[in-house]
């Protein structure tokens, strides 16, 4: 039996802009599992946000789906009606978006707020919203006392705890967190690494973390997904590419890791800059910064390769 929870082939959307296409999602593909924890990082402005946004078709009117699928256990969302997808949104997958906990509406209580979710997608009647309101603020370590709180009377990290409960409302199969530990302080952040680990163990679900940092996922995720420029480099289970990255971006990424789990790293130390997604570099978009480059890699794209049963990665010196 099939344990295929999310299935992305081939997936382009492009932003439609004033100096042409913005290239931020350019034929990904990746699986994953039931009950997997995938983590997926890379460098600000590579495209993990539009990639998240595009799975769960959350796009701005300048977005445009250039080609692929996306299979959300087995059912298809590619061109579903908006009104079909708000159901799967809530019932299959989930979003913890990037700033939600800055998101919070001031004027109304934290309570007020989840159950609002939960109402308007009618499962079940105010009373019983408030009572499940209470219980997901437990689920996520806040006491119930809390639900009707401000959102100004909590901390940032009980701000980030109410967005994961209010993604938690309906048990979704997939719940997606687009850096959801940034800008919270190194303690918290270790906190709300525990809550997700627990959650994940309690609950049985399948999770996608999106996250500058790579030691975050080295303690949570099973696979990983590196990201560049609107591609995947390099894709495998966390231990294999942990311990032999193969592409010359995660290699660089990982060099000044003596040791992983004791220091935070930010993804910022790698020579030179992000390209501009409009005009990548041609061939290989990492060539400009690759100390490994040679002429093919000015030419010629590198395909993603099974190089290891499992492991992944786009690179000619493969
Ligand atoms: P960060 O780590 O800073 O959150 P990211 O990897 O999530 O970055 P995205 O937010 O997905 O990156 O942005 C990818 C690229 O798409 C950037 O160049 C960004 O400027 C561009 N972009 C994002 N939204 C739009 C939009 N609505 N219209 C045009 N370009 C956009
Ligand atoms: Fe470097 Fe070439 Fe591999 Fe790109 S394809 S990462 S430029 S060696
Ligand atoms: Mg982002």
């Amino acid at each position: 039996m099939s344990t295929r929870i999310l299935d992305v082939e081939n997936l382009r959307m492009y932003y439609k802009t004033k100096e042409g296409y913005v290239k931020a999602v350019d034929n990904v593909s990746f699986k994953i599992e039931k009950g997997d924890f995938l983590g997926i990082a890379g460098e600000s402005a590579s495209g993990k946000t539009s990639l998240a946004m595009t799975i769960l078709k959350l796009l701005p009117p300048n977005a445009e789906i250039k080609s692929g699928r996306i299979l959300i256990d087995g059912i298809d969302i590619t061109n579903m009606k908006e009104s079909e997808l708000r159901d799967i949104r809530w019932t299959k997958i989930s979003l913890v978006p990037q700033g939600s906990m800055n998101a919070l509406n001031p004027v109304f209580t934290i309570g007020g707020q989840i159950v609002e979710g939960i109402v308007e997608h009618k499962i079940m009647s105010k009373k019983d919203a408030w009572k499940r309101a209470e219980e997901l603020l437990e689920l996520v370590g806040i006491d119930k006392a809390r639900v009707k709180s401000y959102p100004h009377e909590l901390s940032g990290g009980m701000k980030q705890r109410v967005a994961i409960a209010m993604a938690l409302s309906n048990n979704p199969d997939v719940v997606l967190l687009d850096e959801p530990t940034t800008a919270l302080d190194v303690i918290v952040q270790a906190n709300i690494m525990n809550l997700l680990r627990d959650l994940q163990a309690k609950l049985k679900m399948t999770m996608i973390l999106i996250t500058h940092d790579l030691s975050i996922i080295a303690d949570l995720c099973n696979k990983v997904i590196i990201y560049y420029a609107g591609k995947i480099a390099e894709m495998g289970d966390s231990l294999s590419v942990y311990t032999k990255p193969l592409h010359p971006y995660t290699q660089g990424l990982l060099a000044s890791f003596p040791n992983i789990r004791a220091k935070r790293q930010k993804l910022s130390y790698i020579p030179g800059t992000p390209p501009n997604l409009v005009n990548p570099p041609k061939g290989c978009r990492f060539h400009p910064r690759c100390p490994f480059a040679f002429e093919r890699c000015r030419i010629e794209e590198p395909q993603l390769r099974e190089i290891e049963p499992g492991h992944f990665v786009a690179c000619h010196l493969y």
